[in-house]
């Protein structure tokens, strides 16, 4: 079994400096790591502050955004080319952007492939609406995007990417997808990659799950067959909280890893 991926996405939140005293706190509080690959994401301001601090702490960082042209006239951008080296992982599509910045397929799927170009390992995030859900439109929306989002990048390279499956309906709303729910679009998701670029690369890609996840529902979600690994937003904040997804993470995994799981 691989180690299981924690993404913390602080968004727009944390200065430089709140975020180098937190990196040295989690490494405190989280300790050794065995089951477990934890990612920060935070301001892009901080991330270069940031390479040399959690390299000595085997994190590693995600960029919460980047433009999909290399170099250019594109003012106020920064692209995947820049951030190579700098973060091993690159958000991309997350529910925010593509909402309040209208971010189309064509945009995800074009900055995907500058992920893949640049050496950084995408994160797609895709998931439905409250309204598409109470549509029944889950399924066809995880299709749509996935389609959209990975259609520039061969089935090699699907193999080593990140889904990350959010509802946007649980994002930062303290409303939980129930397991079953998750497990079923975890199941569809990797049926949908398995359709379009083989059985290899959907049982490489490592699939993630986030919406409203905190240290009391993250193990549920943890266990839940095929997914590998959580996406957190809000409760990434708390250094405390973020800590005890960590170590409920390595627990967990550390006895499962023992009983032979
Ligand atoms: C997110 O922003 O990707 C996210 C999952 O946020 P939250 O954990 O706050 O729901």
């Amino acid at each position: 079994m691989g180690k299981k991926l924690i993404i913390a996405n602080w968004k727009m939140n944390l200065t430089v400096n709140e975020a180098s005293l937190y990196v040295h706190k989690l490494d405190k509080l989280a300790g050794k790591l065995k089951h477990t690959e934890v990612v920060l994401a935070p301001t892009m301001l901080a991330l270069q502050p940031l390479n040399m601090q959690v390299q000595h702490h085997h994190f590693n960082l995600a960029a919460q955004n980047f433009y999909w042209r290399d170099r250019g006239a594109y003012t106020g951008e920064v692209s995947a080319a820049q951030l190579r080296g700098v973060v091993r992982y690159g958000i991309v599509g997350h529910s925010e952007r593509r909402h309040i910045f209208a971010e189309r397929s064509k945009d995800i799927r074009s900055k995907v492939q500058a992920a893949v170009r640049n050496n950084i390992v995408p994160v797609l995030c895709i998931g439905e609406t409250a309204q598409e859900r109470a549509d029944k439109e889950t399924s066809d929306v995880i299709r749509d995007q996935l389609v959209g989002g990975l259609a520039n990048i061969t089935s090699v390279e699907v193999g080593q990417i990140v889904i990350a499956y959010e509802p946007v309906w649980s994002i930062g709303t303290g409303k939980f997808a129930s397991p079953r729910d998750v497990e079923r679009a975890v199941k569809y998701i990797r049926l949908q990659v398995e359709h379009l670029f083989g059985k290899v690369a959907s049982e490489k890609v490592r699939v993630l799950y986030g919406g409203s996840v905190n240290p009391d529902n993250a193990v549920t979600y943890l266990r839940i067959p095929g997914v590998d690994g959580l996406l957190i937003g809000e409760s990434s904040l708390d250094v405390y909280a973020f800590a005890n997804v960590i170590k409920k993470c390595e627990t967990t995994f550390s006895t499962s890893a023992k009983k032979g799981k």
